[in-house]
């Protein structure tokens, strides 16, 4: 498939399943809309084309949007900030999608399933460790924190010797 074919079916799918509306706010474009260029309705990539592995251009990834939805939904990827409501995420929820399902997708245009597979079996071995180092960091900051406030509180360890002797 060349590019203009992939971007053309994406654009497709997108509006099919969207019902030829605008997935945000409703708008139905008139039909006579549809017969000259620009298209009324944007199919909007959720994650933007270059953060995302063959340019995310599945039904998965896509929502149909309406220009004043489709500002609001740029809003985040010109400024880092979304308008509210208009979040990647509440347009994945909108669509039933997120980000794991739109990057699944997108690997198969340009991977088999095997590889496919591995790369979510390494995600996963990935987000397994990371929860664990998240969660030693926790443990390292408690005893951070401890230390410090003893330190402010200018308790020395004879006094927390004593502390300890009355509590126990
Ligand atoms: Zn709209």
């Amino acid at each position: 498939m060349t590019k203009k074919e992939l971007r053309e079916s994406f654009r497709q799918a997108v509006f099919e399943r969207d019902g030829y509306r605008c997935a945000m706010c409703g708008y139905s474009p008139p039909a006579e809309a549809w017969a000259g260029l620009p298209l009324p309705l944007d199919a909007h990539h959720i994650c933007d084309r270059s953060k995302i592995p063959f340019g995310g251009y599945v039904r998965e990834n896509g929502i149909s949007l309406c220009p004043d939805c489709h500002t609001l939904a740029e809003v985040y990827h010109a400024c880092g900030k979304p308008a509210p409501g208009y979040s990647s995420a509440d347009l994945y929820t909108r669509i039933h999608s997120d980000y794991d399902t739109a990057v699944r997708h997108s690997l198969r245009i340009g991977c088999d399933e095997e590889t496919v597979t591995n790369h979510f079996r390494l995600l996963d071995s990935v987000k397994a460790r990371e929860a664990e180092l998240a969660a030693e960091l926790s443990q390292v900051a408690d005893a951070t924190t401890w230390e410090l406030s003893c330190l402010d509180l200018n308790i020395t360890d004879a006094d927390l010797l004593l502390y300890g002797q009355g509590r126990f």
